[in-house]
């Protein structure tokens, strides 16, 4: 069963670079799926296709089998479905405290308060981030902003987690601690979709890797078959 589709997707920014180019993806529900290429491949781009950010220049997007439809309604409901971490914290993070910018969110979807506070510190805990939950965002390490970025997400209970290079400045020991958070979330029958340029990462964590390189896929396949 797959949850997510890109047939044919090809996209250009307005600049005239064509950084997608007939792209076909197909995401397995329940599945580890990581992105490999180097900068530039259009991992990004494609990742902002999957929740409606961008749309196709030609081609098309499906979810759970059904074409993106880019009417507002339509875009709120996918992206509480599709949650995208983007690679720099910095430009997801905006509120005072940690725990009002992960509140902030739910808050939005007219979630009852006392619902919204325990979401909130389940997902702190989760991460790992409850000591710092007063403080803000701008205060904390890297480390600690890469997870409330990924607590802003969570919180939100999405089908899809996408992240892009999550991998990039933590330490293995952060990287590990992230990464049996995602090993939970499949076992709920969540999907995980990442972007990474580490290759013995993606061998070692995914279930099926898709590789990039100037806006095309130029290989598919389970690590074994890849490598
Ligand atoms: P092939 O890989 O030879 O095309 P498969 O039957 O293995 O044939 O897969 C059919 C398609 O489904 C593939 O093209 C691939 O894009 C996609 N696919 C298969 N398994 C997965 C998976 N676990 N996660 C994501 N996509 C998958
Ligand atoms: P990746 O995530 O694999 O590094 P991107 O999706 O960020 O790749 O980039 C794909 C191509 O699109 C690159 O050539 C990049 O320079 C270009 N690109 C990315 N964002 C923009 C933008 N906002 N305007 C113009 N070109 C862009």
């Amino acid at each position: 069963q797959f949850i997510l589709e890109a047939i044919e997707v090809t996209f250009e920014y307005s600049d005239g670079t064509k950084a997608l180019d007939g792209v076909n993806m197909l995401i397995e529900k329940g599945k580890k799926i990581a992105v490999l290429g180097p900068n530039g491949a259009g991992k990004t781009t494609l990742f902002l296709h999957f929740n409606g950010i961008l749309k196709p220049k030609s081609g098309k997007i499906l979810y759970n089998k059904e074409e993106i439809k880019y009417n507002r309604s339509e875009l709120t409901k996918l992206r509480k479905n599709v949650g995208i971490v983007f690679q720099n914290p910095d430009i997801q993070l905006f509120s005072a405290s940690v725990y009002q910018e992960i509140s902030f969110g739910p808050m939005n979807l007219d979630v009852p308060e006392n619902v919204v506070k325990e979401k909130v510190e389940k997902v702190m805990k989760q991460m790992k981030i409850i000591d710092v939950k007063d403080k803000p965002t701008h205060f904390l390490s890297y480390g600690q902003k890469k997870s409330v970025s990924i607590a802003d997400i969570l919180v939100m209970e999405p089908e899809v987690i996408i992240l892009d290079e999550p991998t990039v400045y933590l330490d293995p020991n952060h990287v590990q601690e992230i990464m049996s958070v995602f090993d939970r979330l499949i076992e709920e029958g969540k999907t995980i979709i990442l972007s990474t340029h580490d290759v013995d990462f993606a061998y070692s964590w995914a279930d099926y890797i898709y590789v990039m390189k100037n806006g095309k896929v130029v290989a598919k396949g389970e690590p074994e078959v890849i490598f």
